[in-house]
């Protein structure tokens, strides 16, 4: 379960607000009253913390304006009030594509930031002592707001263009390494830039502002998963979903019970089964509901089975699985051919191929 908000749908890309953007939400009002704020200045953060959303939303919007141009699918994007996270449905291996998708986002807040430098125009803002300056940005004026947000633009493209996984800056880097290097060895020198970063954030975060403390956190996790996908990538390529499918599966019939389910678990080692119908696959049994309703042993497979599935080709490409598993809550697929069900796939599985994999190969 996810704790985002689903904002939507845009031609199949599923957009989500970030719980953080409702903790901020949140903690501006909260803090804000309890200083005795007037609802003028409580209403003023509220709409400014909207227009940062949609900054932000415009960010992702680049990329996938420009991803598109490509031919490359987003299918998720998450916006978080320091950026977004946008999942497309393969990963580009060109350095150039690579590199026009990544700046496109920056750019877009850069092209804002411009637009209202001189629709503000910035320049009235020049020249002032720091008292001034506290009484001038304390007035809840529509100029003061569109100044804000002329900042948030710039941080946004700063921000964003450090060079550290899994910030903008850090595939900007990768890219850049790309035309030199392989891919492999571009995202390990990059990753290695990434950690130095973050080590520095986390010893001035100690030293001075937790908050830096926090980032360099995000940016460790990131550059590590970042630098294992493509590791992993790299090991998978040239090989096909019928090379690690799983061959000798257990199917149901709809009409069976959760009987006949729990005997066939508790004698061998599948967890998850391929529901079949006149040749047909008509839904899945997750592990997981099976489990939870192991007490209705009368019960039907059809009452049980999520009928809202996908499947997968013998013939598509195993990197392509893999990046699909890691999205799904229930990483398991029936695999077929030629419309006819003769397998099928699971993390589990991929995860040992892997392992396997890097014997060989390193
Ligand atoms: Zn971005």
């Amino acid at each position: 379960m996810s704790a985002n908000l689903k904002l939507g749908k845009y031609y199949g890309t599923e957009i989500q607000l970030h719980w953080t953007f409702f903790l901020l939400t949140v903690w501006i009002v909260l803090s804000e009253v309890l200083s005795g704020a007037s609802v003028d200045r409580v209403l003023f953060n509220l709409q400014f913390v909207l227009a940062v959303m949609i900054c932000v939303l415009l960010h992702e919007m680049g990329h996938l304006l420009a991803a598109r141009k490509f031919g490359i699918k987003t299918t998720k994007m998450v916006l978080l009030p320091v950026g977004g996270i946008s999942t497309v449905d393969k990963t580009t291996e060109s350095p150039k594509e690579e590199l026009l998708i990544t700046l496109a986002g920056p750019l877009v807040n850069i092209i804002i930031a411009g637009i209202l430098f001189f629709a503000i125009p910035v320049s009235d803002y020049i020249g002032y002592n720091f008292l001034e300056y506290f009484t001038l940005l304390n007035e809840f004026s529509f100029k003061n707001f569109l100044f804000f947000l002329f900042i948030v633009n710039i941080t946004l493209a700063v921000f964003n263009l450090i060079p550290a996984f899994p910030l903008d800056g850090g595939r900007i880097l990768r890219a850049v390494l790309d035309f030199k290097f392989s891919r492999v060895t571009a995202t390990r020198i990059a990753t290695t830039i990434s950690h130095v970063i973050a080590i520095f954030l986390l010893l001035t975060g100690l030293l001075f502002n937790p908050i830096l403390l926090f980032l360099s956190l995000f940016l460790l996790i990131g550059s590590f998963s970042e630098n294992q996908v493509v590791h992993q990538i790299d090991l998978l390529k040239g090989y096909l979903v019928r090379d690690a499918m799983l061959k000798n599966i257990t199917v149901f019939d709809p009409k069976e019970t959760m009987e006949d389910v729990i005997r066939v678990i508790l004698r061998g080692s599948e967890t998850n089964f391929v529901v079949v119908k006149n040749k047909k696959i008509v839904g899945l049994l997750y592990h997981k509901d099976i489990i939870e309703n192991s007490n209705k042993r009368s019960l039907l497979v059809q009452e049980v089975m999520t009928t809202n599935f996908k499947t997968m080709e013998t013939k598509e490409e195993l990197s392509v699985a893999y990046r699909l598993m890691q999205e799904e809550t229930h990483p398991f697929f029936p695999v077929t051919e030629k419309n006819e069900l003769v397998g099928a796939i699971d993390f589990d599985n991929l995860h040992e191929f892997l392992l396997m994999e890097d014997r060989l190969k390193y």
